[in-house]
């Protein structure tokens, strides 16, 4: 789904669901955020065709944090590519290159997550810190649903891509998911971080496009940590 110039919201299927990796993208290169579940490659593939964007222009991969839902095709998809760049937060980095166990993982995931091969994290990334791309990509880190979660504000479309620091549903943001967030408190905290931004639009990963009242509804995120 085209957002913005530029923007593309891309739509996997995950279990009876959809999910809504971002891709931003110029005439000769393009970024993906988030990579959907293993065995997701195909789908990126046939989701970006449908946003016109040839899946060989990927310059980088930016990972929200390191649930399986969001890293799941990520080796795949990097191993595509002789060159291509990988970003995280410094604080999921060790959980998405296998050091560690990954916070979250449904049972019925674990032998998948545990026997696939892992792709290495190129570069950390900051809060505040701009991405010189496509007019800058500010990182947000948003830590609680993760410890190292993070959204990103596309400076040029005035969008924000919130990851899983609160899904949506119809439009209307909800807060994040409390039994997929183990610091509660924490993501809360983050929420109110988006005040600091001038955002039109908002991309959930579980809830896609918010575009209606989007400035009341950030306001009404924000306030949720004080109640
Ligand atoms: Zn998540």
């Amino acid at each position: 789904m085209f957002v913005s110039e530029g923007v593309s919201m891309l739509e996997l299927k995950m279990q009876g669901m959809v999910i809504h990796p971002t891709l931003i993208w110029d005439e000769t290169s393009a970024i993906l955020i988030d990579t959907g579940m293993p065995g997701q490659l195909d789908d990126i593939k046939e989701a970006m065709e449908e946003a016109g964007v040839p899946f060989d222009h990927l310059k980088a991969v930016i990972l929200t944090h390191q649930d399986f839902d969001h890293i799941g095709s990520l080796y795949e998809v990097v191993s595509q590519f002789s060159d291509i760049k990988v970003y995280a937060h410094e604080l999921d980095k060790p959980y998405i290159e296998g050091d560690i166990p990954l916070l979250k993982v449904r049972k019925e995931m674990e032998d998948i997550i545990n026997n696939s091969p892992k792709a290495k994290i190129t570069d950390t990334l900051e809060d505040k810190e701009v991405l010189p791309y496509f007019g800058g990509i500010e990182v947000i880190f948003t830590p609680g649903h993760t410890p190292g979660h993070i959204s990103l504000y596309l400076k040029k479309s005035k969008i924000l891509v919130m990851g899983d620091a609160s899904v949506s549903e119809n439009g209307i943001m909800k807060g994040p998911v409390e039994r997929v967030t183990p610091d509660k408190e924490t993501a809360l905290k983050s929420l109110a971080k988006f005040k600091e931004y001038d955002i039109e639009k908002v991309i959930s990963y579980h809830g896609g496009l918010c575009e209606e009242n989007v400035k009341e509804q950030l306001d009404g995120l924000a306030s949720l940590s004080s109640k």
